[in-house]
């Protein structure tokens, strides 16, 4: 059984409130990515007086234990994912705002070469990728209209 987010932070001694718990109970209902407005929706469900705050807190606390990780997609809102989640990188459209994950193994080629010409160890766990889709650079498959 894996271990949940309440038992890994009381594996590094903190404190769990009550209102924190339901918290890492949201986060591990929720599937993939989340924002911080998703967890408060799914937390007033349980106990209304659960602010936006104290959400953003755990976040940041989770982070910090390297229990999550986060993406800017610059969609206005980061989205946050468990580690447990597969890991994976987002490409997203400047334009649209399209977006489409990509699977670990695109990287691999890049990261070893770093590491093995300038022994640098590349943190791209959750990369998000800015660039232009198909179809906002024109060179659709289906030009003719
Ligand atoms: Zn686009
Ligand atoms: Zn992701």
């Amino acid at each position: 059984m894996p271990t949940t987010l309440l038992d890994a932070l009381r594996a590094r001694g903190l404190r769990v409130t009550p209102q924190r718990a339901i918290i890492l109970e949201a986060i591990e209902q929720l599937p993939g990515h989340m924002t911080a407005e998703q967890i408060y929706t799914h937390v007033q469900q349980v106990n209304g007086y659960i602010n936006l705050a104290t959400i953003y807190r755990t976040l940041e606390l989770l982070l910090e234990l390297d229990l999550m990780t986060e993406a800017d997609m610059r969609t206005g809102a980061t989205a946050y994912a468990l580690h447990t989640h597969a890991t994976h990188h987002h490409a997203v459209c400047r334009s649209c705002g399209r977006s489409f994950e990509f699977s670990h193994e695109l990287f691999e080629p890049l990261t070893s070469a770093l590491r093995s010409h300038y022994a640098f160890v590349a943190d791209v766990d959750h990369t998000v990728i800015f660039g232009w889709c198909q179809s906002c650079t024109g060179h659709s498959q289906t030009a003719e209209s």
